[in-house]
């Protein structure tokens, strides 16, 4: 279950523009920032740009994807969004089950 900390992450935000990415990119770089997100790195990530530096520029690539986890109850989360082809993707927690709500613009 989540904490406090991490309560108001707990939600399914849908990116669907640029525009929606770069505000869930901002949320979470805000939230490492506070010290509620660490960054995790799965150890299959062959090619990669640490998210602090993708949230200092506007620049990324055709697909995103990156991991979190709550510092203070291990709650996961994860940001993926195809932005190629704009098809989109999520902010959410790793469990179907910690999502509070749906987020859609
Ligand atoms: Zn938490």
């Amino acid at each position: 279950m989540a904490c406090d900390r991490c309560a108001d992450l707990c939600v399914r935000y849908a990116i669907r523009s640029p525009r929606e990415l770069r505000k869930a990119i901002q949320i979470a770089a805000e939230n490492i920032a506070d010290r509620t997100l660490v960054e995790v790195v799965p150890d299959d990530h062959c090619v990669f740009v640490p998210f602090v530096e993708l949230a200092k520029s506007a620049a990324w690539d055709d697909y995103v994807e990156y991991h979190f986890r709550c510092m203070h109850c291990n709650e996961a989360f994860w940001l993926h969004a195809e932005t190629y082809h704009g098809s989109g993707g999520n902010w959410e927690p790793r469990d179907s089950a910690s999502v509070r709500k749906n987020i859609n613009n």
